[in-house]
């Protein structure tokens, strides 16, 4: 094995794949605004590839390049949001379809997922993540074609078993697709656990710093699935900008940092909350009480990332008063950037939402975390 064959990932996304623009030497990309590209006098294009930007785009290809590293992934696409990424995998399902998926899960997708399925004529089952048989029970051999897994499954942190959900999706001639938003590719690897196809929100962490919204895919095989995933992107159009683009392959430079950092302290923090008296309970998958800690364990490589949630005593007043009460964390919605953020979930997700009334989610940022800890623990002194 040569030294280019043993370098890792981080080393590799730390220097933008060792990338120095051919052009100028510039150790970072340019931005290419460009919506269409020349071709030669025998009619050849001119440049890698590209030829009009609705589906080509010489920033995207070296942002899709740094995730497919990241991913081990045949091939990776970007998308203007996560949902669009989403959406382009379920636009390649047909009516008559079977689709099973969790049932605490991103609500936004669950939602379309629910309409969707409905108006489209596809079979749709939602399976209790936190009952290790219920994706088992939930697929129909022969009929399920996609089973959706997120893991940990936002805001309760339950975790999904991927090799597991990988056997069952297979043996029912299913594609596993997961939602890897919130593990990231730094603590977990789908693909390599048996994972067809990888989406995240690169809105969140890959990003990192809360302005771009954008979704990206990353499949284990360049087939004709894939193929039909490109198609529904080249055809919609559901790519982000260039300078959005741009700003995603800056930030994700610095993925490995910012993760381990938020997954320091978000168990830092969970420990430190554990067993509060105003606290019913801390949900976080990185806490040996946590029901599924030890597939976490297994599944999750160098910490259990940024997301936890805390349940208070006293229901969605109460909650909603600790929260009021922050001084440091937002109160805001979205994650995974430098920013600590509070949200009450079930104030967003409204009273059809199986969110429990009184839990809190906490995105961890890069902060030093005794001041988080101070603020939570004034926060929770007012309820
Ligand atoms: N998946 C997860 C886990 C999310 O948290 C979100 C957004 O909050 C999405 C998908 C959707 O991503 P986007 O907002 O980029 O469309």
């Amino acid at each position: 094995m040569s030294a280019d064959d043993r370098r890792t990932a981080e080393t590799d996304i730390a220097q933008g794949m060792h990338y120095v623009d051919p052009a100028t030497g510039g150790v970072v990309p340019p931005i290419q605004a460009s919506t269409t590209f020349a071709r030669d006098a025998d009619y050849a294009l001119i440049g890698a590839g590209a030829s009009y930007a609705r589906d080509h785009n010489p920033v995207f290809r070296h942002a899709e390049s740094m995730l497919a590293r990241l991913e081990g992934a045949a091939d990776a696409r970007l998308f203007s949001s996560g949902m669009a990424a989403a959406m382009a995998v379920v636009q390649t399902l047909a009516p008559g379809d079977h689709v099973v998926a969790p049932r605490v899960m991103y609500w936004g997708l669950r939602n379309w997922l629910v309409k969707f399925c409905a108006q489209w004529g596809i079979a749709l089952d939602l399976f209790d993540a936190a009952d290790g048989d219920g994706l088992a029970r939930a697929v129909q051999r022969g009929r399920t074609r996609l089973v959706w897994v997120e893991t940990p499954c936002n805001p309760t942190w339950d975790v999904i078993d991927i090799a597991a959900a990988a056997d069952i999706a297979k043996a029912a001639g299913a594609r596993l697709v997961v939602d890897s938003t919130v593990a990231t590719p730094v603590l977990t690897c789908p693909l390599a656990l048996g994972a067809d196809i990888v989406m995240h929100s690169a809105t969140k962490y890959l990003n990192g710093h809360g302005d771009v919204v954008a979704g990206a895919l990353a499949t284990a095989a360049d087939d004709e699935h894939w193929q039909r995933i490109r198609e529904v992107r080249a055809e919609g159009g559901a790519i982000p900008g260039s300078f959005e683009a741009w700003l995603l392959q800056r930030g994700m430079r610095t993925l490995f940092l910012r993760v381990r950092r938020a997954s320091e302290s978000a168990l830092a923090i969970a420990r430190h909350f554990e067993g509060h008296a105003k606290l019913e309970a801390v949900l976080y998958p990185g806490l040996p009480s946590h029901s599924q800690h030890g597939i976490a364990r297994a599944q999750m490589q160098g910490g259990y990332s940024g997301m936890l949630s805390l349940r208070v005593k006293g229901g969605a007043a109460a909650a909603l008063r600790a929260a009021g009460h922050c001084r440091l964390l937002l109160r805001a919605t979205s994650l995974g950037g430098v920013e600590s953020l509070i949200e009450h979930r079930y104030s967003i997700e409204g009273p059809q939402s199986p969110i429990p009334p009184d839990l809190l989610r906490l995105s961890i940022g890069v902060e030093t975390v005794e001041d988080l800890i101070a603020d939570l623990e004034q926060a929770l002194d007012q309820v």
